[in-house]
């Protein structure tokens, strides 16, 4: 859709996947997109698991034929949750809502495929490292500015600042911070180290991402084409037990866990170990007169599910459809109905993602376990396959905000356990 004569004019600052995906989109349609990044990205970037509602993205990007290539393809994730039990989720319970696969892939060329899709459509890139300022508006609202410096260097712009400015500057949520917007903050604050491995036992089915329940946290083996990235996530009281360093602490924890010690025992690590600062927030706003957030800028949650690049990628599909079907003289209105619906869908993930850390999820497993073994009828198998669609559906990214899917998760998670208390599956 063309939408004027002079095309608008849009500002992004990061280009992350968020800020990438919605300059493509935006470019696409005829708007002049302008995406900015200071490069200062690790050479290892987490966010390597992804889940199928991210495959309906690609789709419409027109790139998971590459996607395939440089990935994996990933059935399903497993949950070891102890020594002997673990649960098994498969993508193909969620036939008929997404598709039944997604991918896991290394980052960096993951990164480039977006970005080099994004100015193939049109987006322009400018490497710098953006400065801002605070304006203010006729009605006095303090609203984040491009510096001068920084608007210099998209020429024709002629010193005028864009039509839209959009943060898409990740974790480091340049907007909120200068405006000073607060955020609300979740209860784990965590760190996480993780590297490349190779000699491992991979998981199976192949492409499985496994996530393991440790004796302090959880860990994650996601594989990839040539190696198996290996990660943990735990409070960092806990992690000083394991060592004085991160190299330390995360051979520790593999050498110290049976099944992740079984699977690495000839391991050869291919990278440094790199690591994260792992917490959740959500901000109070994210929006203003000229300017919105989109991806981790606006608000992220625990990684154990992995719904980042999935949230920043839709959120900026949800973003581009609005910017370019949308009169400028109602994106307020617009803007504030996309950002209850992000700020929701994080709720949704984080409810998902506690019951998980409280143990309430596997305490439903082993029960409908139970109750299947003890009852072998035809009824009980349909009830234990709904649920785990649902379950699916959820983690997939399709059901995870779906009212009936929340409210089952609800019930079945307050009456629905029987013989086995939470507490001792609860990730501490
Ligand atoms: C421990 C951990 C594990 C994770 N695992 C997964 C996973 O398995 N799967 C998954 O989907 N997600 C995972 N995530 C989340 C995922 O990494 C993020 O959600 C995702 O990268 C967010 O994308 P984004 O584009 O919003 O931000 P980012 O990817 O952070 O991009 C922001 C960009 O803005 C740039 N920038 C910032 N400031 C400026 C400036 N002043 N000027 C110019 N550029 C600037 C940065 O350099 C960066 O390139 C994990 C996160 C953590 C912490």
């Amino acid at each position: 859709m063309k939408l004027r004569e002079k095309p608008l004019r849009v500002g992004i600052v990061g280009a992350g996947p968020a800020g990438a995906t919605l300059a493509c989109l935006l470019a696409r349609e005829g708007v002049d997109a302008v995406f900015f990044d200071d490069g200062r990205r690790p050479d290892m970037v987490v966010g390597e698991s992804l889940i199928p509602r991210l495959v309906t993205v690609f789709r419409r990007l027109g790139i998971e034929d590459k996607v395939a290539e440089l990935g994996t393809y990933k059935p399903g994730v497993t949950w070891v949750f102890d020594e002997k039990d673990a649960l098994e989720l498969s993508f193909t319970a969620m036939r008929g809502v997404l598709p039944t696969y997604a991918y896991n892939v290394p980052r960096r060329p993951f990164d480039d495929l977006i970005h080099n899709t994004a100015l193939e459509a049109g987006a322009r890139f400018i490497p710098c490292n953006v400065k801002l300022e605070v304006g203010t508006t006729e009605l006095g609202e303090k609203v984040p500015r491009l510096a001068a410096e920084t608007v210099a260097l998209v020429p024709d712009w002629k010193g005028r600042q864009p039509d839209l400015l959009v943060d898409a500057s990740g974790r480091r949520r340049l907007f909120a911070k200068l405006l000073s917007i607060r955020a609300k903050i979740g209860d784990r604050s965590d760190v996480s180290h993780f590297a490349h491995y190779e000699n491992c036992t991979m998981p199976m089915p192949a492409g499985q991402t496994v996530i393991t329940r440790l004796k302090h946290g959880w860990s994650w083996r996601i594989p990839l084409r040539n190696a198996l990235s290996v990660g943990v996530v735990f409070n960092k009281d806990h992690a000083k037990q394991y060592g004085d360093n991160a190299e330390a602490q995360l051979e520790a924890v593999i050498d110290q866990n049976k099944p992740l010690a079984d699977a690495c025992s000839q391991r050869k690590r291919i990278t440094a170990v790199t690591t994260y600062a792992n917490y959740q927030l959500i901000s109070e706003h994210g929006h203003g007169d000229g300017w919105v957030s989109v991806g981790d800028s606006f608000g992220f949650v625990d990684p154990m599910l992995s719904p980042g690049l999935a949230m920043a990628m839709v959120s900026a599909e949800k973003l581009a459809d609005i910017i370019v079907k949308t009169s400028p003289s109602r994106w307020e209105a617009a803007f504030q109905n996309y950002l209850d619906w992000f700020r929701e869908m994080l709720v949704a993930w984080q409810d998902l993602v506690d019951m998980f850390y409280d143990g309430r999820i596997f305490a439903l497993f082993r029960t409908g376990a139970d109750m299947t073994a003890l009852f072998p009828y035809p009824f009980l198998n349909t009830i234990q396959r709904h649920f785990e669609k649902n379950i699916a559906g959820m983690a997939g990214g399709g059901l995870t905000n779906h009212p009936y899917s929340k409210r089952l998760l609800k019930f079945m998670g307050r009456y629905g356990i029987y013989g086995h208390e939470p507490e001792n599956y609860a990730v501490v």
